[in-house]
């Protein structure tokens, strides 16, 4: 029997409506400024979709765009500017930067309390200790799936592959948080199927077209394909061979599965960004 699709267009629209509601319950401005350098069509088209989706939630958002050529210092000095700004709630720098920029010394800048990727050294800390506040919106849109889905963690094989920061490690350490036995693989791993066949909840974040293949996986298992890739043809597809429908229980189509959640996941960020933000000043102000 083919596998149940989880259907990430329908969650986000959920996940997206429940923020909605949330920012109007919350009853002040929230706002999100994103920064982009450079060119890279696919990245405008992010962010573009990011301020899209504020707008229709009700958060307002701010859009700074820079050419390639722009000095690293240029967009430090903006970051310091945003931070400072009481009227901004979060911060994202869209990713990649160009290449003569220190990308881990540009996501450093930015103020924790305003980091909605996730991605401060503050914020990983703090999801690895076990005190999450701002997590990687890609994985945290995954559990949300897992949960909406009623998939059993506790004691669950978990095999994760790739080890990014962005999509791996902490997808590793929120499956771990809810007590699954968690594997990590990556380009180095010898035997990549071994691992797989064990899994109960397989995650795929590689950028590799077809590298799962349904006798990789176990039958009745959840398969979350994170991969985004371009064929020739520029048809999108994961880095789970779709074959794999006839194997596993549940699993996330591409396009139209992890990629909508993410979204969702960064308006909730911000939106506890400003939550927490704004009850802090509050109690300091008192
Ligand atoms: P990344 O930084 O390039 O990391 C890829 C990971 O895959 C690395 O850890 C790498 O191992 C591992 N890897 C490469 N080849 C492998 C192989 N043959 N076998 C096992 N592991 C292998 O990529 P990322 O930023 O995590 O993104 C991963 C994918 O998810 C991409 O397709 C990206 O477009 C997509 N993505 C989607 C969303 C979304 O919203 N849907 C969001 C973010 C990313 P090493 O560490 O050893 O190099």
């Amino acid at each position: 029997m083919a596998a149940v699709r989880i259907d990430g267009k329908e969650l986000a629209l959920k996940a997206r409506a429940q923020v909605t509601e949330d920012v109007r319950a919350f009853g002040q401005p929230v706002c999100l400024a994103t920064i982009l350098v450079g060119d890279d069509p696919a990245s405008h088209t992010y962010v573009g979709s990011k301020h899209k989706a504020s707008h229709e939630a009700g958060i307002e958002s701010r859009d700074h765009r820079f050419s390639s050529d722009t000095d690293q210092q240029t967009i430090l000095d903006l970051i310091d500017e945003l931070n400072a700004d009481d009227g901004v709630d979060g911060i994202l720098v869209q990713l990649p930067l160009p290449d003569h920029m220190d990308e881990p010394e540009v996501l450093r800048a930015v103020d924790p309390a305003k980091d909605v990727d996730g991605f401060h050294i503050l914020n990983a800390g703090r999801l690895y200790l076990g005190e999450p506040f701002l997590v990687p919106a890609t994985p945290s849109g995954v559990m949300v799936m897992l949960a909406e889905h009623g998939v059993e963690l506790k004691g669950a094989e978990a095999v994760v592959i790739g080890r990014s920061e962005i999509v791996g490690k902490p997808m590793a350490m929120l499956l771990l948080a809810e007590h699954a036995t968690v594997t990590i693989c990556h380009s180095r791993t010898v035997d990549l199927a071994f691992h797989t066949r064990r899994a109960d909840i397989l995650v795929a974040a590689v950028g590799r077209p077809g590298l799962v293949t349904p006798d990789m996986v176990k039958p009745g298992a959840t398969v979350i394909d994170v991969g985004v890739n371009r064929t020739d043809e520029g048809k999108l597809v994961g880095d789970v061979d779709p074959a794999v429908f006839e194997v596993a229980g549940l699993m996330t189509p591409v396009p139209g599965g992890v990629g909508p959640m993410t979204i969702a996941m960064l308006l909730r960020n911000t939106l506890t960004a400003a939550q927490q933000r704004r009850a802090q000043v509050a109690v300091s102000g008192s």
